[in-house]
Order: structure tokens, then sequence, then C-alpha cells
């Protein structure tokens, strides 16, 4: 299937590794130009060679910076002529216990993972309606639809966003210029901060990474972790022409480990 988006550009945000990068590469496979950020300029620059080997047609543009903070979503916003399609995403925040969260704790999250990608679509909806195409996607959490109890934060934050995107996504003078917005929301992928997760628990616990994987994976009815590649291919059939009646929906990615019917 042809997803019709060749020479539109997208800012993928946070894209230097993980998911961000599975929808990178996914979009320049399809013959979009990208911005990509990170806030390291060297896997950031790295990743940007391999999009460019995927596709040497498009036009892969870097800027490194913290996409959390008003210079850094400038600066990716002014890297591009305009922007067809947003990919919302950025670090989340750490695990823990409410009762050790200060209120700047609780900034710092609704930050990233709420007031960031709110102020994203607030800089290119417009301009996407006026054109008559847009497509934002915001990469959030399973635990958007199954709170994860030590994930208070991230919770927290994503269903803030979630909530206010359900409203905007259907705003007539939104919908009906061809602009949607979706969530995708990841269960288990194998990224690093996954990695990094499982060896957290391996220390807590006392057992090694690899047990520690297998316990978490059995878990899960596909007995696995999703790979950036599938995650990614989801984001760019979001972003399609042939989407363009799917919107303020939340695609849950998550091998079928939610157990709720819907
Ligand atoms: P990852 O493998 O650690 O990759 C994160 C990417 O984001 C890196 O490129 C990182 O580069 C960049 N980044 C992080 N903070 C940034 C910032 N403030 N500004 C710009 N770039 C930033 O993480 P991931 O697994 O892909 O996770 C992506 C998002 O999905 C996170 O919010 C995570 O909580 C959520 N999620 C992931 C999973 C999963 O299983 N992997 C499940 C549920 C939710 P720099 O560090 O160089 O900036």
């Amino acid at each position: 299937m042809k997803l019709g988006i060749d020479g539109k550009w997208a800012l993928v945000c946070a894209a230097s590794k993980g998911l961000g990068k599975g929808c990178a590469k996914a979009l320049v496979t399809e013959g979009v130009n990208v911005v990509i950020t990170a806030r390291g300029a060297e896997a950031l620059e790295a990743t940007a060679a391999e999009l460019r080997t995927l596709n040497p047609a498009v036009k892969v543009v870097t800027v490194s910076g913290d996409i959390t903070t008003a210079e850094g979503r400038a600066a990716a916003l002014a890297a591009a002529p305009h922007i067809d399609i947003l990919i919302n995403n950025a670090g989340g925040p750490p695990p823990g216990d409410f009762r050790n969260w200060s209120r700047d704790d609780w900034i710092k999250a609704v930050d990233a993972n709420m007031l960031t990608p709110i102020e994203l679509m607030k800089a290119v909806i417009d301009g996407m309606c006026e054109r008559g195409f847009g497509r934002i996607v915001n990469i959030t959490s399973g635990a958007v639809k199954a709170p994860i109890d030590t994930l208070g934060l991230s919770n927290g934050a994503r269903s803030g966003l979630t909530g206010f995107v359900a409203g905007l996504a259907r705003q007539p003078k939104v919908a009906s210029r061809n602009v949607t917005i979706n969530g995708l929301l990841p269960g288990p992928f194998d990224t690093d901060r996954m990695q990094g997760m499982l060896a957290n628990w391996a220390k807590r616990d006392g057992k090694s990474v690899a047990e520690t994987a297998s316990e978490r994976l059995s878990k899960n009815p596909a007995q696995r972790m999703g790979n950036i590649d599938e995650f990614g291919a989801t984001c760019a059939f979001l972003c399609s022409q042939h989407a363009s009646f799917i919107t303020g929906q939340n695609i849950l990615m998550d091998g079928g480990e939610c157990p709720g019917t819907f």
C-alpha cells in the first residue's frame, strides 16, 4: 500500500533512538522529509546518517536540543519550511512513590509529557488546517489505558494530554480540514528505556536481567516485546492519506497485554 505522503515534512521529536527513531525510519521510507530531534548530538547524527541511507531522496535535518524547553521547540519548528506531520515524543518521567514527589517533579512531568506536545500542536495546527492536511501522533503509553502504579507521574501527565486531545481532535474546524490527532500507546517495546527498566528491576529483585525479562514477557500474550519498526509502521499508517477518517483515537500496541475488551 502506498501511503501517499511522499514530499511531506514531518517533525519527529525525540528520535535518535527508540520509538521516535522507529517512526522516523518508517516516514523516511515513505518519502517524507524529516526534522529529527534529541538532546545528544552524536546519536542524533548517527540516526540521521542511517535515515539518509534508507532513502537518499528525502531531506533529513537534525536539531539537537531539549524538546521540553521553549528554545528546543523553537529550533525544531524553525528547521522545516512547514510541518505536515508532527510526532510528539519525549523521555518518560521516572518511576517512584507519589509521597516522595515534590511540586517540581510534577511540573517537570507535566511540562514534558503534556504541555510540550500541546505547545507543538498549537504551533502547527492552524497551518495544517489552512493547507488541508495534517497528521499529529502523540506517543504516550499503555499506562494511559491501564495505569502502572509506580509510574504515577506518567499516568497523570499523559492522561491530561489524552483528555485535552480528545476535545481538540473533535473540533470541526480541525477534523473537517483533514487534520487528525491520535495517540499511539506503546506497551513493552525493546528500546534503551525498556532495557534500562529491566536492569533496574533485576537489581532491585537480585535477579539476572535475562530472568527478569523472561518473567516480564511471560505476562504478555505475545510473549515478546514489540520492536521499533512495527511501532513506526503503525505510526506511518496513521500519518497516511488512508487514515484521514481516524481521529481522536488511542491505539494501543501491547501484544494484547491490556486485558480489556475495548
Ligand atoms: P528511548 O529508547 O530511551 O529513546 C528516547 C529518545 O528520546 C532518545 O532519542 C532520546 O535522546 C530522546 N529524548 C529523551 N528526552 C528528550 C528531550 N527532553 N528532548 C529531546 N529528545 C529527548 O525511549 P523509548 O522507549 O523510545 O520511549 C519513548 C517514549 O515512549 C517515552 O516517553 C517512554 O516513556 C514512552 N514509552 C515507552 C515504552 C517502551 O516500552 N519502550 C512503553 C511505554 C511508554 P536524548 O537522550 O539524546 O535526548
